[in-house]
């Protein structure tokens, strides 16, 4: 830091006034850097570099959006090897990627309750415009990362492009994807979930994956995880990961966790171990603090007694309403012991329900006919309903417990809401399954006709290499089910190219993520025409 950007800093910290803290919804987005701290570290020395979890931008509007970034100069170590005070960050926000005209600048606080994560929400910028940002901190100064600002909710707007990721198991392979995602000229990412997971080092020698031998690629640092230290660092160790954080310094990213990000296929208060809710609330909430702290999310979304506010939508022009969905916090719990099996009557009761009763309102209050040419669903978990046989080669049909196919109930009510309103221009995006499911959506009773389209997205590593589209499950999956027109075991991501008549989608797959830096493919692209719901290849 300068010393005039040093006098800047301690007179913005002199002069403020603190709001009166009433809960962190009643909070103005700069209230946290308002008042300087008794034991504030004025002039921070690293003798390491402490950038090295990267920049990020996310959750743009029209005036502004939030930049992030930790302070962790030794990633892995206990408080990511910070002396345990808070400190000033300084942030600048420029025209240009060479910060030759700098149109922002301010400072807030890194503090050690939040990690000395530091999370900036920019305010009172003209809309439509790539923006470049970096961090200074003493004198270490951070990489550059993009944002932008969404178009004003009036601008006729002819194109967006996002890039539909996540599911990134840290020890099954290379970020080759996300690589190859900040390489593509993208409005924004939409991350559905499984950022991090849970599980321990599965060690050094072979396992099974989908029932061949696999040696992990890289390890888990530590056991499973349950404090909220090894959540911080679990998210360090994939943070701290040269592709990954290329991605997040090339686009606005929109995020959502699923389940790993606190424990495989946890609903609402309940985990998948029978632990007692009361103790599994207190993970949760930790789950929850470590992925505010590492995500570029807004204050709104801090965690308030062990929940957090994830649910919300974003809008660019008149081209795109998009509809992000939280399909974990307020969920039923699975049926039928949350193993795949038979769509019984508890599999279709309607007293369950996949985003609780107030997300559904919200949803349904605004998923209408208006002037959007396009509505997106970006979620987490498949909506296609998509039969399997059964492992034991048994008679019948299985479903997922975990997916929408888990809950019909609810299933039905957002397909009925869809068509009763007349909309023939709304798209399913989410993930969670670990290979491309690209397919139409009908109601379960199959005469409805094609309602919408969904691209389940395939995982960033999760899986591995994977076996392609010439093996049993994938031959079986597709013949039981006529609306699954793509369906592949290949690692990747989709990339969505929305303009005002057509909606075009490319798979995108490597053929290995064991080996670095594969060049990325298009399996497969599909358009919708808007207002003639359903597929055709591309
Ligand atoms: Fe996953
Ligand atoms: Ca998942």
């Amino acid at each position: 830091m300068t010393d005039s950007q040093r006098r800047r800093l301690l007179q913005a910290l002199g002069i403020g006034t603190a709001g009166v803290v009433l809960g962190s919804a009643l909070l103005a987005p700069s209230a946290f850097a308002q008042t300087a701290p008794r034991n504030l570290l004025t002039r921070p020395v690293f003798d390491t570099d402490p950038f090295q979890l990267g920049v990020a931008s996310g959750e743009p509007e029209a005036d502004g959006f939030v930049i992030w970034t930790r302070l962790a100069p030794k990633p892995l170590e206990q408080g990511g090897g910070m002396v345990m005070r808070p400190m000033p960050v300084t942030w600048e926000l420029a025209e240009d990627n060479g910060f030759r005209k700098v149109i922002k600048q301010g400072s807030t606080l890194a503090r050690p309750e939040l990690a000395h994560s530091v999370h900036v929400e920019i305010e009172g910028l003209p809309p439509a415009r790539p923006y470049w940002y970096r961090f200074t901190v003493g004198e270490a100064i951070s990489p550059v990362g993009r944002g932008a600002t969404l178009p004003l909710a009036s601008a006729q707007v002819d194109r967006v492009r996002f890039a539909v990721a996540g599911c990134q198991h840290y020890e099954e392979g290379h970020y080759t994807a996300w690589r190859r995602i900040a390489e593509e000229p993208l409005d924004f990412v939409f991350h559905y979930g499984d950022y991090i997971y849970e599980g321990p080092d599965t060690g050094p020698g072979e396992r099974k994956m989908g029932g061949r031998p696999f040696t992990n690629l890289r390890r888990h640092v530590g056991g499973e995880i349950y404090s909220l230290d090894d959540y911080r660092r679990r998210h360090a160790q994939y943070r701290s990961d040269r592709d990954l954080q290329a991605a997040h310094a090339s686009a606005p990213w929109f995020v959502s966790f699923d389940d790993h990000e606190i424990d495989n296929n946890w609903a609402s208060e309940i985990d998948q171990d029978g632990t007692p809710p009361e103790l599994f609330m207190l993970r949760r909430a930790v789950g929850m603090q470590a992925y505010y702290e590492h995500m570029p999310l807004r204050l709104r979304s801090m965690p308030h007694n062990g929940r957090m506010q994830m649910h919300h939508r974003a809008g660019w022009g008149d081209l795109l309403q998009a509809h992000f969905l939280d399909s974990r916090q307020y969920r039923s719990d699975q049926v039928n012991g949350d193993r795949d099996g038979p769509q019984n009557a508890a599999a279709a009761d309607a007293e369950r329900s996949m985003l609780g009763a107030q997300q559904e309102e919200w949803l349904y209050d605004g998923l209408q006919p208006d002037h959007h040419r396009w509505h997106v669903l970006a979620h987490q978990v498949g909506l296609a309903n998509l039969a399997m046989k059964p492992r034991d080669g048994g008679d019948g049909v299985i479903h997922s417990m975990d997916q929408w196919s888990g809950y019909l109930a609810s299933r039905r009510r957002l397909l009925g809401h869809i068509q009763q309103a007349g909309m023939t221009n709304v798209v399913s995006v989410c993930g969670d399954a670990h290979r491309h499911y690209t397919s139409d959506l009908l109601q379960d009773h199959e005469d409805s006709g094609v309602i919408c389209s969904e691209f389940l997205a395939t995982s960033i590593t999760s899986g591995a290499d994977g076996m392609g589209e010439d093996d049993d499950f994938t031959r079986t999956t597709r013949s039981l089910n006529p609306h699954l027109k793509a369906m592949i075991d290949k690692r990747g991501y989709v990339l969505c190219d929305v303009t005002r008549d057509q909606w075009h989608a490319d798979l995108k797959i490597l053929d290995r993520v064991m080996v670095p830096d594969e060049k990325i493919k298009t399996h497969a692209s599909f358009v919708i025409e808007r207002g003639q719901p359903g597929l055709q290849a591309a």
